[in-house]
């Protein structure tokens, strides 16, 4: 449709980025009826980092209004002007997080994907308590158990939600993975939803552009979907 010759005009952008939100709101309303499952349970986080602003832009006109980011700072920097745009904004951090930067995410972000270590927990709960303002949080579970992934270890994980929700008091209401990449996800969505379901935790992060269909047969309530809505993240 778009003339390859021509650069895209924003007339162009706007339209490619609102029909792949209407399409991939169209398949997890598939895979929610297939499922057995009502797609209001199921939140879309449009993953916008390190897509050009336009592309953010036009998500938000299209009407979207919850998107994950995985650095602070960037995020910071690019949706504190949006959000004086769209004020009902909500964002998600699924990214790893430093306790050098929490005081910053707790004030900025309203949901939390990434814990993953008693030190970050705690510096959550005090940063949270110091702010006045307890964002949502959630643990993340590294179900591959890879070396160079953040996430909590599956057997550590039922001590750190107890640190979490009843030591700390911190707002925690699920779990988040990333499945490793050359493997099936569908045994670590299993594995992340045995854990949400022996420790009474309703949301569950699961499933991205290539394998949110399959979150979601696995009971995901949050799919986090990049370059499947804005493209690739290559592209300049
Ligand atoms: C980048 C990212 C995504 C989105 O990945 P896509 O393959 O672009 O959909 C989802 N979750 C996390 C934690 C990410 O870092």
């Amino acid at each position: 449709m778009t003339d390859s010759t021509k650069p895209e005009t924003d007339i162009d952008i706007a339209a490619e980025v609102a029909e792949s939100l209407r399409d991939i709101q169209e398949r997890i309303a598939a895979a929610a009826r297939d499922a057995g499952r009502k797609t209001e349970d199921i939140t879309l986080v449009a993953v916008s980092k390190v897509q050009p602003v336009d592309r953010v832009r036009a998500a938000c006109l299209a009407g979207h209004r919850v998107f994950g980011e995985n650095r602070v700072q960037e995020a910071m920097e690019r949706w504190t002007p949006l959000r004086r745009e769209f004020p009902d904004i909500r964002l998600h951090l699924i990214g790893p997080l430093q306790t050098n930067k929490v005081r910053d995410a707790v004030g900025f972000f309203d949901v939390i994907e990434s814990i993953d270590r008693p030190k970050l927990a705690r510096k959550i709960a005090a940063e949270a308590d110091a702010a006045g303002r307890q964002p949502a949080c959630l643990v993340q579970v590294n179900t591959g158990e890879e070396e160079q992934k953040a996430g909590v270890l599956p057997e550590e994980a039922d001590a750190l939600i107890a640190l979490c929700r009843d030591d700390l008091g911190l707002n925690l209401n699920g779990l988040m993975c990333i499945p490793p990449f050359d493997e099936s996800p569908a045994p670590h969505f299993a594995l992340l939803r045995e854990i949400a379901r022996r420790n009474a935790l309703s949301e569950l992060s699961m499933g991205m552009s290539g394998d949110f269909e399959e979150g979601i047969r696995f009971g995901a309530t949050m799919v986090r979907v990049g370059t499947a809505i804005f493209g690739s993240r290559t592209k300049a």
